[in-house]
């Protein structure tokens, strides 16, 4: 009896091992995230350079997502006295801002250690 028991144990065992590394079916792409453009860019304005492109590829309905690599806290700042990362959260705000002002609200900042660039932007 406790044989039959201890098989039958062992056969719903399986049963359910078997059925738990069923795969499992990937999740559908969030379509929030979808862009048909990427701009990735180093500093807060370096896009300042595509807005053309990027304003008449939103006349054409593109999604646009744009990516800097860090919040340009080590840039100059000639409007005011802030530096290093409360210069950076006004340049990511900024950013964000002109950005959204265009019709761009997929933007990222990766928060990548920042550098003097040869423009100092
Ligand atoms: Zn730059």
């Amino acid at each position: 009896m406790g044989e039959i028991f201890g098989l039958g144990w062992a056969l719903l065992s399986l049963a359910i091992a078997s059925a738990a590394q069923e795969p499992k079916a990937l999740p559908l792409p969030d379509e929030r995230y979808k862009a048909d453009i990427l701009l990735v860019v180093a500093h807060p304005d370096d896009e300042g350079a595509a807005t053309p492109y990027l304003a008449r590829a939103l006349d054409e309905h593109k999604r646009i997502a744009v990516v800097f690599g860090t919040r340009g806290s080590s840039g100059a700042n000639e409007a005011g006295a802030e530096q290093a990362a409360a210069l950076g959260v006004i340049r990511e705000i900024e950013s964000r801002n002109a950005l959204t002002s265009l019709g761009i609200t997929n933007v990222w900042f990766l928060g990548g250690k920042s550098s003097l660039c040869a423009s100092f932007a």
